[in-house]
């Protein structure tokens, strides 16, 4: 393959495609199609002993699905990537390849909410264990890792309280028994951050969210070392089948090459709007990577490129206040998901995480009143004027 070696806001319009191989095509073909012939059956042959290189049928492969990958995996600096059918097909696949009956699993402080769901499952049907670690220390991870421990798995920031993990520091923690380290990298996509860089084994990606960009696609992504990719997909992916359309493939290739564009703005609306909320008298509590008065702060610099676009905030009162707020948002929608170019607020106690049980839930930092926003690329003014009409309200 030709290299084109480029920086990012190149990489992610151009990487891994040759036209020339397309009829000169400028935009990626979708190749449509469930299986590929072969010439004659020798070469059949041959494709299924691996030792001819083409495609035979698409949930073993597909071409613009494996353009999508090889994309993916340029900007995430990893050797390869695999395409899945969401998020939560590319979560369970990665941690069903990297565990068995008995293992444990140590997390960050806080997980995606059907992350966790997916844990509870692992335990009940395959005693696969696990804890949660705040991973504030390499001391202290050092500590919570146990002889069985088979994956150390990390978001940061963590949904939905926005604290961070010093990744370099869990990569050092799990360096001495050579624990792969896998985070879960949705909330910055590869524009943001690259745990890869940093030491980190393997990343996931919701690609539902910034990496598509345009909220209409459900898809997910694993990045990893080529041989381990090349395995997953031999055997988990293959078997268990959850697969990415072709089509998904193109739509996302298409929101992808807007990725640094997006983000930039994503990030200075959300950094505009903190600002307003920081000290807006009815807001309780904010959080928001790139506040300097977040502990966080320091480990923000050192790994993410900028804070990004999302921003988590507690009103003073209730429940019911939080919830009164977000009916009277006129602009604003009330969805789950994020990364998208409309702005999203949602209620993670009753919403997102309402699956974690509660004395569970606000050990992570999930009270009743926290707000997530998914700061769109509106006008930041008003998404401003939204929230602070709505705050005039409760
Ligand atoms: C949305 C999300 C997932 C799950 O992805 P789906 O595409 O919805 O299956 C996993 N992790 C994080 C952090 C997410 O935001």
């Amino acid at each position: 393959m030709k290299e084109k070696k480029s920086r990012f806001e190149t990489e992610v319009i151009h990487a891994g495609y040759q036209e020339e191989q397309y009829h000169g095509s400028l935009v990626p073909p979708i190749y449509q199609s469930s299986t590929f012939t072969f010439s004659n059956a020798e070469q059949g042959e041959k494709r299924f002993a691996g030792e001819d290189k083409g495609y035979i049928y698409s949930r073993l492969g597909n071409p613009t699905v494996k353009i999508l990958e090889d994309r993916i995996a340029m900007l995430e600096k990893g050797e390869a990537a695999l395409a899945f059918s969401s998020g939560m097909a590319a979560v369970s696949a990665a941690l069903s390849d990297l565990t068995k009956s008995g293992d444990h699993i140590l997390c960050s402080q806080g997980i995606y909410g059907c992350t966790f769901g997916l844990l509870q499952l692992f335990k009940e049907k395959y005693q696969i264990s696990h804890d949660f670690s705040a991973m504030d220390s390499i001391e202290s991870l050092k500590k919570e890792i146990k002889p069985n421990t088979a994956v150390i798995y990390i978001e940061t920031p963590i949904n939905p309280t926005m604290k961070l993990v010093d990744l370099e520091m869990a990569v050092n923690a799990a360096k001495e028994r050579g624990i792969p380290v896998v985070v879960d990298n949705t909330f910055c996509s590869p524009y943001l951050q690259t745990p890869i860089t940093k030491g980190c084994d393997v990343v996931i990606h919701s690609a539902t969210k910034f990496i598509c960009g345009h909220g209409d696609v459900v898809a997910g992504v694993v990045v990893g070392k080529k041989e381990w990719i090349e395995r997953v997909s031999r055997t988990t992916q293959k078997d268990m089948g959850g697969i990415m359309s072709p089509f998904d493939a193109w739509l996302l290739l298409r929101g992808l090459k807007t990725l640094p564009v997006r983000m930039d703005r994503h990030s200075e609306n959300a950094s505009k709007l903190f600002a307003f909320l920081k000290h807006h008298p009815k807001i309780d509590t904010i959080y928001y990577p790139g506040d300097q008065e977040n502990p966080d702060f320091s480990i923000m610099q050192k790994q993410m490129r900028q804070p990004g676009g999302m921003i988590s905030f507690s009103v003073k009162g209730t429940k019911e206040t939080a919830q009164q707020f977000m009916n009277q948002l006129k602009l604003i929608k009330i969805a789950v998901s994020l990364g998208d170019p409309e702005t999203l607020i949602q209620h993670p106690a009753s919403m997102t995480h309402a699956v974690i049980p509660e004395d569970e839930r606000l050990k992570m930092g999930i009270e009743n009143t926290l707000l997530r926003l998914s700061v769109g690329l509106e006008a930041w003014e008003d998404i401003k004027e939204d929230l602070e009409q709505a705050l005039e309200k409760i």
